[in-house]
């Protein structure tokens, strides 16, 4: 045969057709790391960036160094899973242990900080800081000669304070930007004052704790900030037409707090079809599937981490919830 070109398509009799996303195999509590690698994966900008990374230091415990192979071979149409042993030592050998149930957010955040600690390319490394960075004004005014105390600080993720009451994303984010008042035992440090004195703040501070709370909280595909937060909860320098986002991946836990398993809804980039991640397996989904993870069942998986990005033309940025 001559002059002719064909093609070999190779499947496997379990699997009738390719799906876009390549799955992860499971090696022993990797779920978490595997739910996240995916969210990565979903964040193009991410692996665009790490793909025009040109690392000199290519030490094994490099994380972002890891990071980017894998992602890189999870983009690959190499057959399925994509190899992640390397990065899963990386991780341990960074104290994220194998073979241990861990938190998605924490384990997240702890990718993020030590990606900015180990890329020697400092600039590349703030690039990806800012697609997850969210700059917030702290404010803080004293009750009493109302001076008020304002700063900036950046956040690379929101953790929302989940009420029974407060049952939708948009009312979690409300309660978050709102203005509360701390009293008695919560009195802060007024500088004009010289003591602790009643104030109004704009963030909750509380630190976030593991329980697995069972209530229902609604999550939309896109969200516009503008039209959740008042004028009064905007900084001035906010951009209108920057306040519109789209969910890009949901980090799904099942089981309880302490015994789980992770999975990972995760939008594509080609199609922007909705895939489920369950380790190796991937399948594609409707959005009606993805809100089935609105929680109020004990048996369903609860969204967990919630990624959205912000979808005008031009900067793209992220944020995140857990
Ligand atoms: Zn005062």
């Amino acid at each position: 045969m001559a002059g002719r070109f064909f093609s070999v398509f190779s499947r496997s009799l379990n699997q009738p057709f390719r799906s876009r996303l390549q799955g992860l195999m499971n090696y022993g509590l990797s779920c978490c790391v595997n739910a996240l690698l995916q969210s990565f994966s979903a964040t193009w900008e991410l692996v665009d960036l790490l793909d025009r990374w040109n690392p000199v230091d290519k030490y094994k415990e490099s994380v972002p160094l890891q990071l980017r192979k894998v992602l890189l071979a999870m983009q690959s149409d190499q057959s399925q899973p994509a190899p992640h042993q390397d990065f899963l030592h990386c991780l341990d050998r960074n104290y994220i242990r194998l073979h241990v149930q861990q938190d998605a957010v924490e384990v997240f955040l702890s990718i993020l900080n030590l990606i900015q600690q180990q890329m020697s390319d400092k600039a590349l490394a703030q690039e990806i800081q800012s697609l997850y960075k969210v700059t917030v004004e702290t404010y803080l005014q004293c009750l009493e000669c109302t001076y008020i105390e304002s700063g900036t600080s950046f956040l690379l993720s929101l953790p929302m304070h989940i009420k029974e009451s407060h049952n939708s994303l948009e009312d979690c984010i409300r309660l978050f930007f709102e203005l509360q008042e701390l009293r008695d035992r919560d009195n802060c440090y007024c500088e004009r004052c010289g003591e602790k004195k009643p104030s109004k703040q704009r963030f909750r501070n509380s630190r976030g704790y593991t329980r697995k709370l069972h209530c229902k909280v609604t999550f939309p595909e896109t969200l516009n900030i503008s039209e959740i937060l008042t004028a009064e909860a905007l900084s001035q320098s906010y951009v209108q037409s920057d306040s519109q986002y789209s969910l890009c991946a949901v980090i799904v836990h099942s089981g309880d707090a302490m015994f789980g398993h992770y999975t990972a809804y995760v939008r594509h980039k080609k199609d922007q079809s909705w895939y489920y991640a369950d380790d190796s397996n991937v399948r594609q989904v409707s959005w009606e599937e993805v809100q089935n993870t609105y929680g109020g069942s004990e048996r369903e998986g609860t969204a967990y981490m919630l990624l959205y990005r912000r979808t005008p033309e031009g900067k793209q940025q992220e944020w995140s919830s857990g």
